[in-house]
């Protein structure tokens, strides 16, 4: 087998969308898992479609993702450069070699004589008009011009393409890894434009020739890409080349399965499309990113992961190795795959579950910051013990406010449930008492001291629990009370009762 070259080839027109982050996964562990390489070329030669920043935010993206590629753009390797503005010179000579092996040829049609023609064939009830095997010898190019013309034309500068001149009544077949046999006929094809008036290369032109020089044995893209195979694998021919395999991948579907997800979904149905918050360069506006929504990059790709392959088992959360070791692209489903934003959330809770507490703390700190809250390390590690079974994102366990400062209010419909003026004072400042004399100040030592006083009182649990975890926390809801007495400590204890019988009478 060929050695495994596989490369991720965005073009820079704006954020990378979560589909494209999932295409340079799929090709990422199957680098990994054949012992192969991984690129990232930037397909930039279409430069009115060119946005600042793009570029960038791409192998930002990518590195956020921990999906890093081994060569290309900003990683340098043996077959730099690999922006194709900047292979600009490599193409044309091979455009020119398909003209003289007869696979191509010049064309001089302006864009004025394209437009009337179209026009023409409207007018005469015959739309998508083709610029191909059969108009071609109607038209202005090497085929139909003397060669003494064609010549002089180009020596005086006069702006020409370089069209592929598609073979009639051809059936082109290729085996996508993923659909099986792909069989079209040429007859459905048009001629491509393979070089451009601006001296720029098409799309279909350097993919080729990049996939050939950078020796690539697999291409992996997206399904957009399946109408351009026929022409690829034709131009694959017309070298003489040995094609790659190909593997072109579903789309990943809107929740409700209706159409592909696209960039504008994303903010408007309520969730991220992005890896990385995005702000347009041209209009200022920002389109949120899953890494600025507080999502673990490895929830992320281990969510994308499961968006269109499937393991064979039930598992479903991967380390890095298992996802290499696991991969295949025959799990990969023909059909495409509805993106669950409620399983996205439930991805980054398990990743979150599974976060050893130090590592948890590290990550709460700089938010605690942003409140002012300061803490010892051991004291947050605390504070994400109990908070961190109902959090889904880390700035989640911020809810916990009560275990960084004594409540500044007190919920008013729990107060008004709960609180007894005249009654409940009292009891708070008699338990309090008790609490007073508890030595082993843990969730044990305050539960066996709590039982105790519940007897001494003859009082049920109800009785009295909603008030201890009000003059705590304010509210009634959160990590169990002796819990967060014990984090808290005794003196804090003492006086969070003081005040809330204080405030409340
Ligand atoms: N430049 C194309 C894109 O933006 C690459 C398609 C391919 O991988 O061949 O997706």
């Amino acid at each position: 087998m060929r050695k495994v070259r596989v490369r991720f080839a965005p073009s820079p027109t704006g954020p990378l969308h979560m589909g494209g982050v999932r295409t340079a996964l799929y090709n990422y562990l199957f680098a990994k898992k054949h012992g192969g390489d991984f690129l990232l070329r930037i397909e930039d030669t279409d430069q009115t479609r060119y946005v600042p920043g793009a570029e960038e935010y791409i192998i930002e993206a990518l590195k956020w993702c921990g999906i890093e590629p081994n060569e290309g753009v900003g990683y340098g390797g043996d077959c730099a450069p690999y922006r194709q503005s900047e292979r600009k010179p490599m193409y044309k000579p091979y455009a020119e070699q398909l003209v003289e092996k007869g696979w191509a040829y010049y064309a001089f049609d302006t864009s004025e004589d394209l437009d009337n023609i179209r026009k023409q064939a409207e007018l005469a009830k015959m739309p998508n008009w083709q610029y191909n095997s059969i108009s071609r010898m109607t038209m202005k190019n090497s085929l139909t011009m003397p060669v003494d013309e064609v010549q002089a034309k180009i020596a005086a500068g006069d702006p020409y393409v370089i069209r592929f001149k598609m073979p009639r009544n051809e059936e082109v077949r290729f085996q996508d890894l993923i659909r099986g046999w792909v069989v079209f006929s040429t007859n459905e094809l048009d001629d491509k434009v393979l070089y451009k008036s601006d001296g720029m290369p098409t799309y279909h032109l350097a993919n080729v020739v990049d996939d050939m020089t950078m020796n690539i044995s697999h291409v992996i893209r997206g399904e957009e890409w399946l109408p351009s195979a026929p022409l690829h694998v034709m131009l694959y021919k017309a070298f003489e080349w040995e094609a790659p395999a190909f593997a072109h991948l579903p789309l990943i579907l809107k929740p409700d399965g209706n159409g592909k997800l696209s960039k504008r979904d994303g903010d408007r149905l309520g969730f991220p499309v992005f890896p990385l918050e995005w702000k347009d360069p041209e209009t200022g506006a920002i389109s949120s990113g899953y890494r600025e929504k507080g999502y673990f990059p490895k929830a992320f790709i281990n969510m994308l992961l499961l968006l269109g392959w499937a393991p064979g088992n039930n598992q479903e959360i991967f380390t890095e190795q298992e996802m290499i070791d696991a991969f295949t692209i025959e799990r990969i489903g023909k059909s495409g795959s509805k993106f669950d934003p409620d399983k996205t959330r439930w991805f980054n809770q398990q990743y979150l579950r599974n976060t050893p507490l130090p590592e948890l703390a590290q990550a709460l700190i700089p938010l605690m910051q942003e409140k002012g809250w300061v803490k010892e390390p051991s004291y947050v590690e605390g504070v994400c013990k109990l908070m961190m079974e109902r959090a889904v994102f880390v700035a989640d366990m911020l809810e916990g406010h009560y275990l960084f400062q004594a409540p500044v209010e007190y919920d008013k419909d729990a107060v008004a449930k709960k609180w007894k003026p005249g009654e409940s004072g009292a009891l708070m400042m008699e338990w309090k008492s008790v609490l007073e004399t508890v030595e082993d100040f843990s969730h044990d030592g305050i539960d066996a001291a709590f039982k105790g006083f519940l007897q001494t009182k003859s009082l049920g649990m109800g009785a009295v629990m909603p008030l201890f975890r009000l003059m705590l926390t304010g509210t009634l809801t959160g990590p169990s009370s002796m819990d967060v007495a014990a984090l808290i400590g005794k003196e804090e204890v003492m006086k969070r009762i003081d005040q809330g019988v204080k405030t409340l009478g």
